[in-house]
């Protein structure tokens, strides 16, 4: 953050237009592509009452070619925003530099900027952070595995008295009674039970072939409704090599994995890791993660945004072992290169997010 504050206009722009075009003199012009340097455009005041110094409009230039003018975020992830330049690359500094992420009203608190705008850009990063997940397929030692998310349930008024049965009906393991309710005959709270329509899986591949004590590699995410044969086959399809080791653990949909991997499980129900070393720590340590953020910083995930999380999650991972410098960097680079925001774009028009991703 002080790193940040200290810099100056002029190296702030220096900053974006070499994450942008890689140089601080030329500039590559989004209408028609011509890339020399072009005529800058004076900033001008937006207010006459607004003092020059503190105007929030980003630097402009002037094609040379086709005459068009536009900005260092024009066209890009940023494309048509109203924050200046300072403020998007603290924001970016502070998302990262948190542990396990930011939540929006923190963020907003820092920028001075309202939750909403803080929301959108940082679902704007989360989306720039999907969009740079693992390159080519894992090979060697792989792990799987499905974690639950979201509709979490209420903690009840009132203390309940659950019958075995209840709980049996609760897990899926016996079926409703006809007259009764589903709430009732589960033995849970009507708010609960509506909530756990919420639940989603979030399905983790780890890229395990490092050396022993230093986690996994690489890590890809999928979000979908249970643990289904075809969203697991789907996933180790894309990013794993055929006749790789795949781990996982004893659930009935994995064994699907043995047609084209080789595979491995371990019963939770005794250990983690059996004699042969078959495990999926990998996995489980990712879900440790992204359940502190879920408890600790978001305060729940909504199934909308589920995979923009997820995927801010597995991006940290796969990004741990370079500095926050380097991590910043990259970020921005992604962003200015991405064309503009697919989901937020049009969010204050109504043209927000309507359908969640699903494998
Ligand atoms: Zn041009």
């Amino acid at each position: 953050m002080a790193f940040v504050a200290s810099l100056t206009e002029t190296e702030i722009k220096d900053f974006f237009t070499t994450a942008r075009w890689n140089s601080t003199e030329k500039q590559g012009c989004p209408h028609c592509g011509a890339f020399e340097a072009h005529y800058e455009r004076r900033v001008r005041r937006r207010t006459s009452r607004r003092p020059a110094s503190s105007s929030n409009r980003s630097p402009q230039w002037m094609c040379k070619a086709c005459f068009e003018v536009f900005s260092v975020t024009s066209g890009t992830l940023f494309h048509q925003t109203q924050l200046p330049l300072r403020k998007l690359l603290l924001a970016i500094v502070l998302t990262l530099g948190a542990a396990n992420g930011m939540s929006n009203v923190t963020l907003s608190s820092h920028l001075g900027v309202t939750p909403k705008t803080a929301f959108l850009l940082q679902h704007r990063l989360r989306e720039a952070m999907a969009d740079d997940g693992p390159v080519g397929k894992f090979s060697g030692i792989v792990q799987m595995d499905g974690g639950y998310f979201a509709g979490k349930p209420y903690k009840p008024n009132r203390k309940m008295r659950v019958s075995k049965e209840q709980l049996q009906r609760r897990w899926g393991k016996k079926p409703m009674g006809e007259s009764e309710t589903p709430w009732r005959a589960m033995g849970m709270t009507r708010k609960n039970y509506l909530k756990r329509t919420n639940k989603r899986t979030v399905l983790v591949v780890a890229h395990s072939d490092g050396p022993v004590g230093t986690g996994a590699k690489q890590v890809a995410v999928a979000i979908s409704q249970g643990e289904h044969e075809s969203a697991i086959r789907h996933l180790a399809e894309t990013f794993v090599e055929p006749g790789a080791l795949i781990m996982t653990d004893e659930a009935g949909a994995y064994t699907c994995l043995a047609a084209h991997w080789e595979h491995a499980s371990v019963s939770h129900a005794t250990e983690f890791s059996n004699a042969d070393g078959v495990n999926d720590n990998h996995c489980e340590a990712f879900f440790s993660r992204m359940r502190r953020a879920e408890y600790g910083i978001f305060h729940g995930y909504r199934p909308l945004y589920l995979h923009l999380y997820a995927w801010e999650a597995a991006w940290r991972h796969n990004h741990r072992r370079v500095t926050k410098r380097a991590q910043v960097e990259r970020l921005l680079a992604k962003c200015l290169s991405m064309g503009p925001s697919v989901r937020f774009r049009g969010y204050h028009a109504g043209k927000g997010v309507r359908k969640e991703t699903l494998i």
